[in-house]
């Protein structure tokens, strides 16, 4: 159709979608907080360096994903690709840093990346997370997990699987990358452009590489786990033993890297049967014990995760109607239009939702709107019934029909719908 289309990349959240994510949000939200997570906010765009930070990935990866403009006073903002950044910022900015440490905090909201676009991948998305900072217990990370975890299971998504690895820390990340570069160095006539830049510019992204020629390489490849100094490898083992306390299988995956120097130890992500290639990822998280100072602020170790509520609301069966029993208001003559108007108003007040018509339709086809809307009952008021002070009350489900003074008429449909229902 000819008219102006929503930019590429982005979607219209209708009604049954939306409803979809605000239950998941809702959800994760509810389940996060009875781990002791505090829900918080922040701003849809930040200043862009909280976001472009050294060399290497972050230049390659981040920073050609980024919405990035100029405010009118000349500032560089950018759209959040991500809302860890963000959550370490208004820790630091505010006086969550001085309640009780670790502070866990749950957020959720609007996500930009100049990705390409595809079936779950967008432009503008939605994420869930929770992160916790101030402390680096292992047990913390498998914490973490756990929220993940139970938020799916009460989603009712099955087909998932966890993906757990260690990637080291800076003791012991050099010599895994030197590794990587020896067994990688003599075969690079046969790697692909992108995984022969990846090698020069951050190796251990090389390990993300889905291109089928790498793929016996990878496997012969050295693992991260094999690397591990004493501290990491010790850490490791406890997010294990706390997974198997929380009940949650794992799956050990060697492949799974962050390219950011900033993260640090576990890495974790959960798959889904139905995503595959590159965006099979359900959410993502890990450890980040650098990323503070990397901010300029003092340091402080965190770790979290973040689910893309696009693509867990498509693979989760939809949440059930709306719980609210829908009552229409119809007015049969024009001259019950207040009177329609007002009644919605005390349906509503009385915890019921209402939709009103009020206009000047016949009767037949309001019964029809209401009859596909989804009304359970109808409440309907006539130049008779207004004459003699009445509502007339019919319930959809059975067709029964009952004439109820106005006065009480609100009570008298909240009677008929606790029965029926
Ligand atoms: P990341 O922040 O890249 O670790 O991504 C975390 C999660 O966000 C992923 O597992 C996806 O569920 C979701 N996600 C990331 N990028 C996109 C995108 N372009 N469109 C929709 N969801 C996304």
């Amino acid at each position: 159709m000819a008219g102006i289309s929503r930019p590429r990349g982005t979607d219209d959240l209708l009604p049954e979608r939306l409803q979809a994510m605000e239950h998941a949000r809702q959800l994760g939200t509810a389940i996060a907080a009875s781990y002791g997570y505090r829900p918080l906010e922040t701003p849809i765009f930040e200043a862009t360096e909280l976001f472009v930070r050294g060399v290497g990935d972050t230049t390659d990866v981040v920073t050609r994903e980024m919405y990035t403009f100029e405010d009118r006073a000349g500032r560089s903002l950018t759209l959040r690709p991500e809302g860890t950044a963000p959550v370490v910022r208004a820790f630091w900015e505010s006086d969550l840093r001085q309640a009780p440490l670790p502070a866990r905090l749950s957020y959720w909201g609007p996500m930009f990346r100049y990705d390409r676009p595809g079936r779950g991948r967008y432009r503008q998305f939605h994420q869930f997370g929770v992160e916790v900072l101030g402390e680096s217990e292992p047990e913390l990370d498998a914490e973490v997990i756990a929220v993940a975890w139970r938020w799916l299971l009460e989603l009712g998504l099955g087909g998932t699987s966890l993906q757990l690895n260690s990637i080291g820390d800076a003791t012991c990340r050099p010599q895994f990358r030197e590794a990587l570069l020896d067994h990688f160095g003599p075969h690079l006539a046969q790697l692909p452009d992108l995984d022969r830049e990846r090698l020069r510019r951050n190796p251990l992204r090389i390990l993300d590489s889905k291109d089928p020629d790498v793929a016996g390489l990878l496997e012969a490849a050295p693992k991260t786990t094999d690397f591990l100094c004493d501290g990491c490898h010790e850490a490791f083992l406890r997010v294990q033993e706390a997974l198997v306390a929380y009940g949650i299988h794992f799956q050990l995956n060697p492949l799974l890297v962050r390219g950011l120097d900033y993260y640090q130890r576990t890495a974790f992500e959960v798959w889904h049967e139905d995503l595959h290639g590159a965006q099979n990822s359900l959410f993502g998280g890990g450890r980040y014990d650098g990323l503070s100072e990397e901010l300029g602020y003092p340091h402080c170790p965190g770790v979290g995760f973040a689910a893309g509520l696009e693509r867990v609301t498509m693979l989760a069966p939809p949440p059930g109607p709306a719980p609210l029993p829908l009552v229409w208001a119809l007015a049969a003559q024009p001259e019950a239009a207040a009177t329609v108007i007002r009644l919605s108003e005390q349906l509503r007040g009385a915890g019921l939702a209402a939709v009103v018509d009020a206009g000047r339709r016949s009767l037949k086809a309001k019964m029809r709107s209401a009859e596909r809307g989804g009304a359970s009952l109808v409440c309907i008021v006539g130049a008779e019934e207004l004459s003699q002070g009445l509502v007339t009350i019919r319930l959809l489900g059975d067709g029964s029909q009952v004439s109820e003074p106005l006065r009480t008429a609100v009570d008298r449909a909240r009677a008929l719908l606790f029965q029926s229902s």
